[in-house]
């Protein structure tokens, strides 16, 4: 089992806003219209459905790291 971890470059973000229509709970945009991710969600929702999310970024803002779980040897 995996826990995941998804970043953003708001340097590189143009503000589609892609991610927070496929994962709103996850993504959102600031007063600038740049991203912003909220961590605790992010864990929640879990790999796949983020995978999905971050794929769709048309200037690869996002980055997914994958990480086994707690307690996972
Ligand atoms: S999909 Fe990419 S460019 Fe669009 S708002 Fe999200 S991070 Fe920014």
């Amino acid at each position: 089992m995996t826990a995941a971890r998804v970043t953003a470059d708001r340097g590189r973000c143009i503000g589609s806003g892609q991610c927070s229509l496929a994962l709103p709970e996850v993504f959102d945009a600031d007063e600038e219209g740049l991203v912003t991710v909220d961590g605790d969600a992010a864990a929640r929702v879990g790999p796949a459905r983020l995978r999905g999310a971050v794929r769709l970024c048309p200037v690869r803002a996002l980055t997914l790291e994958e990480v086994p779980a707690p307690g996972v040897p």
